[in-house]
């Protein structure tokens, strides 16, 4: 195998790495994305618990506001009932609101409690989904850390990778190193070795004539179809 050869598939082989590299950066990144989602996702639940439980709070001091008018009412009524300097008439009907308002305000004392039974079992709840939100929130906060430190890991591997694929680069004659980078960007594989008088990369039966300047190793000798840089290993 020629020099030449032997180089371009150093490169070949660190274009690879790369690219591995890039690919398993992405998903490193992505997957910490996806923890940054997943926890503001529950912070948002939480969120909306506390807001839930604030509004059933409001409603229930407005009930029991209510009800103290109601009673201011009812007491109002009461007392010029009992003043008596009022017509039979007038009496009557105070004597039917207050029985309304009375009964309103048994009514009303029934959602308060029903309110009050929300509002208990809303507070259990919202405690349950703040210890539920503290583990993981320990849990993401250990798994994004582990990620941090791989994408890191990941990061530094790609540099020395990419320094060294520069480092084979350099010095290389640059209509060839452009030959190369032109293929690579279309095939994975762009320098093959022929197998069997064939292109491994577009299945092409190689003329005789191609395979023996292969072998000869004097040129760099390319497919006739696919452009791919040939080689007898
Ligand atoms: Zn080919």
């Amino acid at each position: 195998m020629s020099e030449e050869i032997r180089q371009l598939l150093e490169l070949q082989a660190k274009d690879g790495e790369r690219y591995d590299l890039l690919s398993r950066l992405q998903q490193l990144e992505e997957e910490q994305v996806r923890i940054e989602q997943r926890l503001a996702k529950e912070q948002s639940a939480v969120e909306e618990r506390c807001q839930q439980l604030k509004q059933l709070s409001h409603d229930s001091r407005g009930k029991n506001l209510e009800v103290d008018d109601v009673d201011m009412q009812i007491r109002n009524y009461q007392k010029r009932l009992n003043e008596g300097i009022i017509s039979f008439k007038e009496m009557e009907a105070l004597a039917a609101k207050i029985s309304h308002q009375r009964k309103r305000i048994d009514e009303m004392e029934d959602e308060a409690i029903e309110l009050m039974d929300k509002i208990e079992i809303a507070e259990a709840e919202l405690v349950e989904a703040e210890k539920g939100l503290d583990e993981q929130k320990r849990d993401l906060a250990s798994r994004s850390a582990r990620i941090s430190s791989q994408i890191l890991e990941a990061k530094e591997k790609l540099e020395s990778c990419e320094g060294e694929r520069a480092a084979i680069a350099d010095g290389f004659p640059a209509h060839l190193l452009s030959h190369y980078e032109g293929l690579h960007s279309l095939f994975d594989d762009a320098v093959v070795a022929i197998f069997g008088g064939l292109c491994p990369g577009c299945k092409l039966k190689l003329s005789s004539t191609t395979v023996e300047r292969a072998r000869t190793e004097t040129e760099i000798v390319t497919c006739q179809n696919c452009s791919r840089i040939l080689y007898i290993s």
